[in-house]
């Protein structure tokens, strides 16, 4: 193997899709760089924001947090840090330790809000209840957890939250829409959309990353990350895209880049988006169809024993 396609020392990593060769600084530059494209491009952070990352101790989100920390004189924004504790014993403390670990290092403002004091339950107690109900584990916990994000941005008084999301999980989730029909919800995958009715604008600064990169970034950057799974963990079919995609890109590469561009322009087309637009009528919070799905999850669990809140 040659050297770094850059600079000429040794190589470090072969990025197949483009057929660059590496070294490891050249290869770490490479992703703060992509991140301030994808930044540009869609006009994600203004200067004076105040940014929340949402970090929830994993590798991807403790990135995100390194990087834009890393790019604040750029970006002119504030960056914080909210993580989410569901409730689930023996999983979350360890990864809001590395969490808070990682914020208190970059010396970052760091919050943390739960599902507890949000909603009355933990999530080990509302899986209990929600027994063996035909939402999966991670559909219900989702839908509380994209509120508590908000709710932590806003306490955090943030104008944007940052999420991790990479371009397998982009990729994957616009496929699941077409496995699933779902083509109306497609718009929320819009980066450009303003999130009109939620408290902060909503952005995902390593949407163009390969989830591959971000994890080689995350090891080699010496980011404390936790890598034990949620035990409540359940992907179904998301797991079986993300194989079938694997499998696509090692054979052909650069796969996934195209599929994420077809997803853009499939979105930037489609018209008809269920974006939430009406506030809740119970809560106030954003909805499409009057009545918001955190509101429709708790009615859910008000049939089951013992949920009063
Ligand atoms: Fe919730 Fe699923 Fe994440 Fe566990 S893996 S915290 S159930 S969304
Ligand atoms: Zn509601």
């Amino acid at each position: 193997m040659s050297g770094c396609s850059k600079c000429g020392r040794s190589p470090f990593y072969t990025r197949r899709y483009s057929g660059e060769v590496l070294c490891e600084d050249c290869f770490r530059v490479s992703i703060v760089e992509k991140t301030r494209r994808t930044m540009t491009k869609h006009r994600m952070v203004a200067r004076g924001d105040r940014v929340a990352v949402a970090v929830s101790g994993g590798k991807d989100s403790l990135a995100l947090l390194t990087v834009l920390h890393g790019l604040r004189e750029w970006h002119g924004a504030e960056i914080v840090a909210v993580s989410v504790d569901e409730g689930v014993a023996g999983y979350r403390d360890e990864a809001i330790a590395h969490a808070r670990k990682v914020a208190s290092s970059l010396g970052v403002e760091h919050s943390v809000v739960s599902y507890e004091a949000l909603f009355g339950f933990t999530l080990d107690r509302a899986l209990d209840w929600k027994g063996k109900r035909e939402t999966s584990s991670c559909s219900f916990c989702g839908v509380f957890r994209r509120r508590a994000i908000d709710e932590a941005a806003s306490q955090a008084g943030a104008t944007v939250v940052a999420t991790a999301h990479n371009l397998d999980d982009y990729v994957q989730t616009f496929v699941m829409n077409l496995l699933h029909g779902d083509v109306g919800r497609m718009g929320w995958l819009d980066p450009d959309y303003e999130g009109a009715g939620f408290p902060a604008r909503r952005v995902k600064p390593f949407m163009e990353i390969y989830e591959e990169e971000i994890a080689l970034f995350a090891h080699r950057s010496g980011i404390p990350f936790q890598s034990v799974s949620c035990p409540y963990m359940h992907e179904g079919l998301r797991s079986e895209v993300r194989d079938y995609l694997n499998e696509m890109e090692a054979k052909h590469p650069g796969m996934k880049n195209v599929l994420y561009n077809s997803a853009l322009d499939v979105i930037s087309r489609y018209g008809d988006r269920e974006k939430p637009s009406v506030p809740c009528a119970t809560c106030g919070g954003p909805s499409s169809a009057g009545l918001c799905s955190v509101c429709r999850m708790k009615e859910l669990l008000k049939h089951q024993v013992n949920y009063t809140a």
